[in-house]
């Protein structure tokens, strides 16, 4: 599977995957494959664009990790539990302090029996078209498996927290800059699959499919203004932070994402391997939507483990991330909303 130039694991052929991630590490097959298939075809790192760095402000890792660790003391997270509910108010009183308007989607889903809410506050720029910047901040079910592996304390400091905390950090910054585009922040609830391996067709991704739906339903009756890209974020404050070349993602925005690495100099800890890894991008990717996730999941030894804690987190990998995501959007804005308009 090595090849000589980069590690490129195609799984296109095999359709979903495993975790916010994976092809079968149990070796099962995937119920039924998403209609968007991998790119199978890694970013080339040499046609870089040249784009100016954007730095986040010095102590932002350090604020994003303040808030992990907030979340992280709420405990697990996953829909119905008392974190759950105390991550959501705390997500709506901070972007709330921050001057933002906090809109809740909640609903039940009616096979589940579950209650799952999204939220979501929009950043207005000088066009109405929409780039969604998205994290998922439910945190894996690790209670009630019939396998007792699969039942421990989990705190999801990385998958679920970092990402989260990171948006929360970003909100006033992104507010503080003129933009071309207009913002969506978008919290999704429900990513991690119910089954223990991954579920996407049935069990899964349940808040950015409803989020999708929604769109494509309010753009038929003119009511919201169409998005042009989505940005997403999953793991990305483990203190071996490596952003995989995530090979569902667009591979224009993939471009882009190399290339504000490039910009901030931050390489070394983007794209050093790729891997396709199903997750929130997949519904917005199944309807046309250009989409990246930044993910760190290939090589993550702390992956849906009692080890994803604050303690194999850094400040440090938080502000890479946040230098990276400042450096990409105004280009994703200048391809994806301006150039359209
Ligand atoms: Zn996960």
């Amino acid at each position: 599977m090595r090849s000589s130039t980069a590690l490129f694991v195609v799984i296109g052929a095999l359709g979903a995957c495993l975790g916010a991630a994976l092809v079968t590490r149990d070796g099962s097959s995937p119920q039924r494959p998403s209609v968007y298939t991998p790119a199978q075809q890694e970013v080339d790192k040499r046609a870089v664009t040249k784009l100016p760095a954007v730095r986040a402000p010095a102590d932002l890792g350090e604020l994003a990790f303040a808030h992990v660790r907030t979340l992280v003391d709420f405990g697990p997270r996953n829909p119905g539990t008392p974190g759950w509910s105390k991550q959501l108010e705390y997500i709506e009183q901070t972007l709330t302090a921050a001057g933002l308007e906090v809109r809740r989607d909640t609903w039940t889903d009616r096979k589940e029996l579950i209650t799952f809410t999204n939220l979501a506050a929009t950043i207005p720029g000088k066009k109405k078209e929409r780039i969604v910047l998205a994290c998922h901040h439910d945190t894996k079910c690790t209670t009630g498996h019939k396998d007792p592996a699969h039942n421990f304390h989990f705190v999801g400091a990385n998958d679920g927290a970092s990402a989260v905390a990171l948006l929360l950090a970003l909100a006033p910054v992104l507010m503080a800059t003129p933009r071309e585009a207009t913002i969506e922040l978008v919290f999704f609830d429900g990513e991690e699959s119910l089954d223990w391996t991954w579920n996407e067709a049935a069990r899964a991704l349940f808040g950015s499919k409803r989020f999708v739906k929604k769109h494509r339903d309010a753009l038929l009756l003119g009511e919201e203004a169409r998005i042009e890209a989505l940005v997403l974020l999953d793991m990305v404050g483990r203190t071996d932070l490596h952003i995989q070349d995530e090979l569902y993602s667009t591979r224009q925005l993939r471009g882009v994402l190399w290339s504000a690495a490039v910009a901030c100099g931050h390489q070394a800890h983007v794209m050093q391997r790729a891997e396709a890894a199903s997750d929130d991008h997949k519904p917005f990717l199944d309807v046309g939507i250009p989409s990246v996730d930044l993910i760190d999941l290939n090589g993550n030894v702390h992956w849906h483990t009692k080890t994803d804690t604050i303690e194999n987190m850094s400040p440090r990998s938080l502000q890479i991330t946040a230098d990276i995501v400042l450096t990409m959007l105004p280009e994703v804005e200048r391809l994806y909303v301006v150039q359209k308009g």
